[in-house]
């Protein structure tokens, strides 16, 4: 809303001036002359509505729609910044997006041109480098070799499971059936996080692609990106970068010239949490309903439609451009041993920068919340942070500075997941915390299974109770016996992980529980 009324505002005030704010990528600023356009999420939020001036990078923050007048008398016909408007803390200001601490510490890989570009714009992304890795896969390399560049990277699956993408891909190169598919999961449901949204708002092409070098490397010729309808810009935004794909010959039939066909669909998913998981998302594409199935088969041999298929999610597929272009190699020197390259998190909470950031793998919470995020907001201790959604667990002042990868965060308790980080205050009520999840798993659990169904509903009831005041000290063992029977027995992850947040909370909280039980509060 504000960012709009923003751009509308720049747009009628230059027509007002008379100066010509449509000019295009690669065309040459005449006097008074601008390109005007929407960018994707520049990740600082807090600070928004955002204006970036290029090609000096200064970066305006709140700007509101009466400040467009100076903008365009200062900076644009007099060159200068406005400096009121750029960030500014403890006597330091900042020009640049740059030098802003909350940029600086950051690492934007697949994030790079988000903000940056013209997200509606496939010369912009070209011009920026994109389409130059389908190049190099099409003419430069084996569809095993791909495979095995994705291998050589350590590419993990950024949508939680961790599962290298190149074995995966390999699976499926290796099947001998001849329809294929590879599918995009952008159906991103836990609270809080917003990586996929943007990166699929802000460069819809870098996701398409790495779609379409994952359908060299294993011989698909169709893929599918399941998008929330609650995405409304991402669908529009990846609808039109199809069909400008689709007029250079990026798309369709004889990319480039070449004999290798490839075609994109959109699916709208209608927001079931539990359309994330694998089987259920490509029930849902088939105009099933989406419901988890038995494995196996798996996804990689039995998928979509009954076909081998690559299932990577939105954040895995916009790694693969990076990786082809700068080598596996130098993709290797960014994160530490086993979990290479960076990681989206969307920082949300009590935290005084909110926003979307990426970070090296390895990168510690202290880090992220007290360098990035600004530390606490209004001034208050840090207590915890929630990482990983409803499957995710809360990790404490303990592990400040634990390593942000996939294999410190499961021995703590806690997962990647898709990237949510929510950092809470010493307000937070812990309890509260456990049952907020609790609840929202409740609803999305589809009720195939028992365990999940009953389960869930059961653990709820406990916290309702324990929240309310009218708690036992026999409820935690009863909710970490349910938690047990539920993770072994439930059909899907949605299930399988669905006490981690109590579980966390008993084990580093458990005195927030005694005291609602014990206090009867
Ligand atoms: Fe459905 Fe829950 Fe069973 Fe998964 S674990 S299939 S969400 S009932």
């Amino acid at each position: 809303g504000g960012a709009n009324v923003v751009f509308d505002t720049f747009k009628s005030l230059c027509e007002e001036r008379g100066i010509n704010c449509s000019v295009e990528l690669g065309h040459e600023l005449e006097h008074e002359s601008i390109g005007l356009k929407k960018s994707g999420c520049h990740g600082y939020c807090e600070v928004g509505p955002l204006v970036r001036i290029d090609p000096a990078g200064w970066f305006f923050m709140r700007v509101k729609p009466e400040d467009c007048e100076e903008i365009i008398e200062t900076s644009i016909v007099g060159n200068q910044p406005v400096e009121r408007l750029l960030y500014q803390k403890d006597g330091m200001t900042c020009d640049t997006q740059e030098e802003i601490p909350f940029y600086k510490k950051q690492t934007r890989l697949v994030l790079s041109n988000c903000g940056h570009i013209d997200a509606e714009s496939i010369e912009a992304y070209i011009a920026n480098g994109g389409y130059k890795a389908l190049e190099q896969a099409l003419f430069d390399m084996t569809p095993e070799e791909i495979c095995q560049e994705m291998n050589l990277a350590e590419l993990r699956g950024r949508g939680g499971g961790g599962f290298p993408a190149g074995k995966k891909w390999q699976q499926v190169n290796r099947q001998e059936e001849k329809e294929k598919y590879v599918v995009c999961n952008g159906d991103e449901g836990d609270p809080g996080a917003f990586m996929d949204r943007s990166l699929m708002e802000g460069d819809p092409h870098r996701i398409i692609e790495g779609m379409m070098i994952a359908g060299i490397a294993t011989g698909a010729q169709e893929g599918y990106i399941y998008v929330r309808a609650e995405y409304p810009l991402a669908v529009i935004r990846l609808k039109n970068a199809i069909v400008q794909a689709e007029k250079y010959h990026l798309l369709g039939k004889g990319i480039l010239g070449t004999e290798f066909n490839f075609k994109i669909h959109i699916s709208q998913g209608a927001g079931a949490f539990v359309c994330g998981e694998g089987s259920a998302l490509t029930a849902s594409i088939e105009g099933n309903r989406g419901m988890p199935r038995v494995k196996p088969p798996r996804t990689v041999e039995k998928g979509l439609f009954g076909k081998p298929t690559v299932l990577n999610n939105v954040e895995t597929f916009a790694n693969v451009p990076v990786i082809l272009t700068m080598t596996s190699q130098a993709y290797k020197q960014i994160g530490i041993e086993k979990n290479y390259g960076t990681k989206a998190f969307a920082l949300t909470g009590n935290v005084n920068n909110t926003g979307l950031i990426e970070v090296p793998m390895g990168t510690t919470i202290r880090e992220v919340v007290f360098d990035i995020g600004g530390g606490v907001r209004d001034g208050r201790k840090f207590k915890a942070v929630q990482i990983g959604g409803p499957s995710g667990g809360c990790l404490t002042e303990q592990h400040l500075d634990l390593s942000l990868d996939f294999d410190s965060l499961v021995k703590a308790g806690a997962m990647i997941g898709s990237g949510g980080l929510v950092v809470m205050d010493d307000n937070t009520c812990m309890v509260e915390v456990a049952r907020f999840f609790m609840n929202f798993t409740q609803n999305e659990s589809c009720g195939k299974c028992v365990p999940c169904r009953e389960g869930t509903k059961a653990m709820l009831h406990i916290l309702d109770r324990i929240v309310a005041g009218e708690g036992e000290e026999e409820d935690i063992d009863t909710l970490l016996s349910l938690e047990e029977t539920i993770s072994e027995t439930a059909l899907c992850g949605l299930g399988k992980t669905a006490g981690s947040p109590v579980v966390s909370t008993i084990t580093h909280f458990k005195d927030e529980y005694l005291a609602h039980i014990l206090d009867k509060k």
